[in-house]
């Protein structure tokens, strides 16, 4: 296994529109278990292929606080949502800013596991809100997408500055 780099917000990369798993090989499950591997290193609840660089649908999630319940979503649909949410969000590509943002209170997402088997789930809360987020990363958007365009900017230029400090 091997820790991948994730993209920073606003890399263009970020913005690219993730193509569908035609069939899980090897390499899906080698970039499965590095994705989950980065994801707990960082420490966060979930991570897109979109966000290290690699543009399929491949989602990795964890919400649980033994980091014990691995989920692997390939090419993932929300075939079903209602309700509403708001919460705060943070993101591993956008560090340090969490802001809220309205989510669907309930999901039903239709996606493959790594054994190709077609599956459902329905999720609410937390899981909810993370499987919307990370879907939304392998359309290409980033949570700061559903933000005012000022808060947009304040957020990009706080980011200018971090990346200025520790470089
Ligand atoms: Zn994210």
């Amino acid at each position: 296994m091997a820790l991948l780099p994730i993209l920073r917000f606003p890399d263009a990369r970020l913005k690219k529109v993730a193509v569908p798993i035609a069939s899980i090989d090897g390499s899906i499950r080698k970039l499965a278990a590095d994705m989950a591997e980065t994801m707990y290193e960082a420490p966060g609840i979930g991570l897109a292929a979109t966000q290290v660089d690699v543009h399929k649908q491949l989602v990795v999630i964890d919400i649980s606080e033994e980091k014990n319940d691995l989920l692997v979503l390939i090419n993932p649909r929300i075939a079903a949502s209602d309700g509403g949410q708001t919460g705060e969000e943070g993101c591993l590509s956008v560090p340090g800013i969490y802001e809220k943002v309205e989510r669907a209170e309930h999901v039903t997402v239709d996606y493959l596991d790594l054994d190709g088997k077609k599956c459902s789930l329905k999720a609410d809360g937390l899981l909810a809100v993370c499987i919307q987020h990370e879907l939304d990363h392998l359309n290409g958007k980033v949570f700061v997408d559903h933000l005012s365009q000022l808060k947009q900017t304040r957020i990009k230029g706080k980011l200018a500055k971090q990346a200025r400090v520790t470089a």
